[in-house]
């Protein structure tokens, strides 16, 4: 059963640094998030190379082999993403993370109903073809995901079709709202519920999982001591040797996600920036909507 490592977290809580870091093993095979649902227009999106998406040898290869495979591959749609399709059916496996109490009769319905079985079943095959190629082009033992969603997280393991494993990416809610304010134009009251949210959905979903399988990590953590960090977590995914970080982002890969992609070479820097830009009634918002779940985290 092949090995999978996923990043859990809500956007914007550094997980695509933290792939550059991992991904720089060489038993580790990567694409940063999988789900690629993220790509927007596709003439003009970059491969973390720097080579546009159509023109990246790497890429290349992959919609090659996934031609041979015999499936149907395009970069305008993966077919790897699970909350994508008809609103009912994508409001159907949100709940089954988001909600506890509707969980399993959302896990229920997805696989009684036809529709929903074969479109889950199609992409889950989906992903185990392309995880399978990605790992043999690249030579990974053990395939990092870095889709970040619990949504994805819970059908990857309802599936029961990987070994998986979880980092449980955590930053400080004030930071992870204000890039959201900031990315989507929100207010903070509506940027902070999206945090508290995605971060119970996280928390609901770990938690179903062996206390084992679950490794803790904080995004300041990773920017303060980028070596100690990785090599917990290389020790928690079972690889023995680990590789050096000299405080520069590692440049290597075809990773996809956020803008951050495209700054391997570059110092590792911890961006704090929420603590001159978020103004005192922001943080008074944010306290109370967030502020019990992120001082129980050690955020204070
Ligand atoms: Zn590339």
């Amino acid at each position: 059963m092949r090995e999978l490592l996923y990043i859990l977290s809500p956007s914007f809580s550094g997980s695509t640094l933290l792939t550059f870091l991992l991904a720089a093993h060489p038993e580790i095979a990567t694409v940063g998030e999988l789900k690629a649902s993220a790509i927007g227009d596709v003439e003009s999106y970059r491969c973390s190379c720097g080579a546009l998406l159509k023109q990246c040898d790497f890429w290349r290869k992959v919609k090659t082999g996934m031609k041979k495979s015999g499936v149907e591959f395009d970069f305008d749609d993966f077919g790897t993403h699970f909350t994508s399709g008809p609103a009912w059916f994508r409001r159907l496996v949100r709940l089954g993370a988001r909600n506890p109490l509707l969980s399993q009769s959302s896990s229920q319905l997805l696989r009684i109903v036809p529709f929903c079985r074969s479109r889950l079943e199609r992409t889950i095959g989906q992903n185990r073809i392309l995880i399978d190629l990605i790992a043999s082009i690249q030579g990974g033992r053990i395939f990092l995901d870095a889709s970040k969603d619990p949504e994805r997280l819970t059908q990857l393991l309802l599936s029961k079709q990987w070994k998986i494993r979880v980092v449980h990416l955590l930053r400080d809610g004030r930071g992870v709202s204000s890039s959201y304010k900031k990315h989507h134009n929100v207010d903070m009251k509506s940027a902070a519920a999206e945090w508290l949210r995605t971060e119970r959905a996280c928390v609901h979903v770990a938690a179903r999982m062996a206390r084992k399988d679950v490794l803790t990590v904080k995004y300041e953590d990773v920017c303060r001591e980028p070596q100690r960090t990785i090599e917990e977590i290389f020790a928690f995914a079972g690889l023995v040797h680990g590789i050096s970080v000299n405080g520069a982002i590692p440049e290597s890969g075809h990773v996809l996600g956020n803008a951050m992609r495209l700054s391997g070479g570059k110092r590792i820097l911890l961006d704090e920036r929420w603590r001159t830009e978020l103004l005192p009634c922001d943080l008074r918002v944010f306290d109370a909507i967030g502020g019990d779940l992120n001082r129980r985290r050690g955020y204070m």
